[in-house]
C-alpha cells in the first residue's frame, strides 16, 4: 500500500509500505478513504522534534472497518468509525474516568502511521465509534476532524470550562485554535475572543461563533484581552500552539480563579512557579481524550449541526503529501486533507 513516510525534516516521501495485517486478536484494519496532516507532523517536520527516520507519520483517521481480530466484539468489517491518536480499551479506570488518552494499555496511533491506505487500529471495541451508517462524501472531512482536532479543540474548551456567561479567549488560530472557538460556541460561552493575526484565519473564527478578533500577541495581546474583559482577563483561556510564549500568553490573560485548557502539544515550555503560584488560574490539559468525547461530536456532525470539516482548506493525492506538509508549514494551509 501507499503510505507517507518522514526520513528526517522536512523530507516527507510517500511510497511503498506493507499493508497491515491482524497482529492482537483485539486489532481492526481499516481502509481509509480521507486521512490529513496534523499541525503536531509539524514539529518532526520543522526538526524540533527529533526525527527517527524513515518512521510512518500520521494520527488522524476514519474508515471502514475491513477485519477484525477474534476477540473483537461490536465493531464489525463494513461499518464506518472514527477513532483517535492514542488507542485505548475504554474500560480501565483512568478511560472510565474520562481520560482514555492516558488509558493504561495506550498505543499511540502515530507509530502505525495513518497517512496511509490501510491501518491497523489496536483494542479496536474500545478505540473506535462507528457512524449510524456509511456518511455522505461530503460529510466525511468533518468525521476527520472529529478524530483529532475537533476532539483536541472540545477538550480544551471544556478544561478551560467554557459554558454560558463565560467569556473564553483562544490562543492559536490553527485547525484546533479555530475548533476550540466552534466547541466553545456549541458549549454556550457568551462571548468569544480568537487571537488571530490571519484574515482567513479570522474570517472562518467568526463563522465558528467568535465575537471578537485579537490580532495583538504576547504582552500586548494579555493587554487586549483584560481591556475587553473590565480589566480583569478572560475566566476561560484555551491554549493551542505549544510555545512558552503562547503558553504565557494564555496564563496571563486568565483571571484570578479562571481556567486555562491547553492543548498544545507542548515544546519547551518552562512555567515560572512564583508567578503561576500569584496568578491563582487552574491548568489543566494535555493530549486530548478525544475518545471521551467522540460518540457526541459524531452526533452533531451527523445532523449537520456543526461542519468542522471547513478547516480543510486544501486536498491533494496522498501521494502529493510532501506538498500538503510545505503549504502547512508555511502557513498556506490552514490544514491539508489527503486522499489515498
Ligand atoms: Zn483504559
Amino acid at each position: 500500500m501507499r503510505g507517507a513516510v518522514i526520513y528526517a525534516p522536512g523530507d516527507i516521501r510517500v511510497e511503498e509500505r506493507e499493508r497491515p495485517a491482524i497482529v492482537d486478536t483485539t486489532d481492526a484494519i481499516l481502509r481509509l478513504p480521507a486521512t490529513c496532516v496534523c499541525g503536531s507532523d509539524l514539529w518532526p517536520y520543522r526538526g524540533i522534534e527529533t526525527v527517527n527516520g524513515p518512521a510512518p507519520m500520521g494520527h488522524e483517521y476514519v474508515g471502514i472497518v475491513e477485519q477484525v481480530g477474534s476477540e473483537v466484539t461490536t465493531i464489525r468489517p463494513g461499518q464506518f468509525v472514527v477513532g483517535s491518536f492514542f488507542a485505548s480499551d475504554n474500560t480501565c479506570e483512568i478511560c472510565r474516568a474520562g481520560y482514555q488518552s492516558c488509558c493504561i494499555h495506550r498505543e499511540p496511533i502515530g507509530a502505525l502511521g495513518a497517512q496511509a491506505e490501510y491501518l491497523r487500529v489496536p483494542l479496536a471495541d474500545g478505540t473506535l465509534v462507528a457512524t449510524p451508517d456509511v456518511p455522505e462524501a461530503d460529510l466525511v472531512p468533518s468525521l476527520l476532524a472529529a478524530s483529532d482536532v475537533l476532539g483536541t479543540g472540545w477538550f480544551g474548551a471544556v478544561a478551560a470550562e467554557a459554558g454560558p456567561g463565560k467569556t473564553v479567549a483562544v490562543v492559536g488560530d490553527g485547525a484546533v485554535g479555530l475548533l476550540a472557538v466552534m466547541a466553545a460556541t456549541q458549549l454556550g460561552a457568551e462571548r468569544i475572543i480568537a487571537m488571530s493575526r490571519h484574515e482567513p484565519r479570522q474570517k472562518l473564527a467568526l463563522e465558528f461563533g467568535a465575537t471578537d478578533i485579537v490580532v495583538e500577541r504576547g504582552d500586548e495581546g494579555v493587554a487586549r484581552i483584560k481591556d475587553l474583559t473590565g480589566g480583569l482577563g478572560a475566566q476561560c483561556v484555551i491554549e493551542a500552539v505549544g510555545t512558552q510564549e503562547s503558553m504565557m500568553q494564555a496564563i496571563r490573560a486568565t483571571r484570578p480563579g479562571g481556567h486555562v485548557g491547553f492543548v498544545g502539544v507542548s515544546h519547551g515550555v518552562d512555567l515560572p512557579g512564583q508567578e503561576l503560584f500569584f496568578s491563582e488560574v487552574h491548568l489543566h490539559g494535555g493530549p486530548a481524550p478525544v475518545r471521551r468525547f467522540l460518540p457526541e461530536l459524531i452526533d452533531l456532525i451527523w445532523s449537520r449541526t456543526i461542519d468542522p470539516g471547513k478547516v480543510f482548506d486544501l486536498e491533494l493525492p496522498l501521494d502529493e503529501a510532501a506538498a500538503g506538509y510545505r503549504a502547512m508549514d508555511e502557513r498556506r494551509a490552514i490544514k491539508v486533507l489527503l486522499r489515498p
